[in-house]
């Protein structure tokens, strides 16, 4: 019989009222809705624990994001205009303080693992945070909630060297221009191949900038790359990778838009892949980081299989902590 680990989701009831306007928009609220309907019914049902996102504090964005960006997003939300900065970038009234509910996803979820009250977490957040820049909103995202995540990690319990794995589709240039000079976070992303991809960055020639050189890991894939392609590139690059720096603690950039029937890009990983991933991702936390790793949801829009991966994922991390 298979044994699974505690997990601990946090969310929040108000993440589904992040309006993206209906019709054509892909980062909507059944997202979140598909994911918790396709968890009540799985074996995982009895070992997941919920816990409520709790706002940050204002300092915690600061950390990354321009004020004065926070007030344009604000006005901008409270004044009734349907998005920020792009209509891709869509929002309504509440947007603003739900995406700093999204942002405390992370945070609330840290503050579980330092405490000793969780060793797995995934943060069932929206809106998504890996493209968002200091003040600049992109590609869904408004806050970035892994950045914001591990500048908290690093001032608050002084995790000193944090890595940052995305394997969503899209290469995550927000978290990629937050650390590219800093040497205490690696970031890696395994993307696809940006002259086929939004936002067109994450060359495997950008490394990291100053300081920061060598701890900025691009690894783009070409378009119909399967789970073959992508295992070969974490056992080739990113193991190695993980194995130099020996990060105090992981925080997973986790998409699920690399499926093969998700059209927001062109890779082919089947839901088999997602269970790997979970399974290959608490390994490495047990070998780092004493069991603790916190996942936070970037994309996934079909909405089927994103709920079926993160299942899978979240199936694969808690059977390899059984030890
Ligand atoms: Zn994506």
């Amino acid at each position: 019989m298979t044994h699974f680990n505690p997990i601990t989701l946090v969310s929040h009831k108000h993440y589904l009222e992040h309006d993206t306007g209906g019709g054509e928009h892909p980062e909507v609220p059944e997202r979140l809705l598909a994911i918790s309907e396709q968890l009540k019914k799985s074996p995982l049902c009895p070992v997941l624990v919920e816990v409520d996102a709790r706002e940050p504090e204002r300092q915690d964005v600061l950390a990354f994001h321009d004020e004065s960006y926070l007030y344009r997003f604000e006005e901008t939300a409270l004044s009734g205009k349907t998005y920020l900065g792009h209509p891709d970038n869509q929002i309504c009234f509440d947007s603003y303080q739900i995406a700093l509910l999204s942002a405390g996803g992370g945070i609330t979820g840290i503050d579980l693992l330092e405490n000793n009250n969780a060793d797995l977490v995934f943060c069932l957040v929206r809106p998504p945070g890996h493209h968002a820049e200091s003040s600049l909103p992109l590609g869904f995202c408004f806050f970035n909630n892994a950045v914001i995540a591990a500048k908290y990690w690093q001032k608050k319990y002084e995790r000193e060297k944090i890595v940052i794995i995305d394997w969503d589709a899209h290469h995550g240039n927000g978290i990629q221009a937050a650390f590219e000079e800093d040497p205490s976070v690696l970031y890696i992303s395994i993307h696809e191949h940006p002259t086929f991809s939004f936002p067109g960055t994450g060359h495997a020639e950008d490394n990291g900038m100053g300081p920061g050189t060598g701890t900025t890991l691009n690894v783009p894939l070409r378009p119909g790359s399967d789970d073959t392609v992508f295992l070969q590139a974490m056992e080739r690059l990113v193991e190695p990778a993980l194995a130099d720096f020996r990060p105090d603690r992981i925080i997973v950039s986790a998409g699920f838009d690399g499926h093969i029937k998700d059209d927001m890009s062109g890779l082919s990983y089947s839901t088999d892949l997602y269970e790997v991933i979970g399974r290959k991702m608490a390994a490495w936390a047990s070998q780092y980081c004493q069991g603790k790793l916190l996942s936070i949801l970037e994309g996934g829009y079909h909405l089927e299989s994103l709920a079926e991966s993160v299942e899978r994922y979240l199936q694969g991390m808690a059977q390899t902590t059984q030890g």
